[in-house]
């Protein structure tokens, strides 16, 4: 019930398995809240929401790679100090100068800005 990644999921093992399935599905499209499509730019847009794929397991990582492409995605936690964004955590790998130059009380800032 349901063409979502659920549903889909449990209706291609089924299938795999050599079983005859029948998704029903109540939305006029498929993919339930992971669905999303290709704009005329070329980029493509979740319907509702962006979505990141996180696994540790290779058989799922396989699994998963059988239906969709993937784009590899860095993430990186930032901090907003006096309108710059810079690394957080700060670390020992820093420069003291660098360090030091970052304020959090509205002083002067040297450190990297990303967007
Ligand atoms: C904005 C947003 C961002 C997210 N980001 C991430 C992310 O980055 N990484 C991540 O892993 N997860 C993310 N999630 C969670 C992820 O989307 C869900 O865990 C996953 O889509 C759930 O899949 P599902 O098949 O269980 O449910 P759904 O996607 O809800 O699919 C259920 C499907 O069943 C259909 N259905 C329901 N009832 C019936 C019925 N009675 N008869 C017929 N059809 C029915 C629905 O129409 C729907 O298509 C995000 C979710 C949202 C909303």
């Amino acid at each position: 019930m349901g063409a979502g990644l659920t549903g889909s999921t449990i209706a291609r093992c089924l299938a795999d398995a050599g079983r005859e399935v029948l998704v029903l599905e109540r939305r006029s499209e498929v993919g339930g809240n992971v669905r999303d499509s290709r704009h005329e730019s070329g980029v493509r847009i979740g319907h509702h929401g962006p979505h990141y794929f996180r696994c540790s397991s290779l058989r799922i990582w396989d699994f998963a790679n059988r239906f969709a492409e993937f784009r590899p995605v860095q993430p990186r936690i930032l901090a907003l100090v006096d309108g710059t964004y810079e690394d957080w955590p700060i670390t020992s790998e820093m420069s003291p100068a660098s360090a030091a130059s970052i304020s959090f009380n509205g002083g002067t800032n040297s450190g990297r800005a990303n967007s």
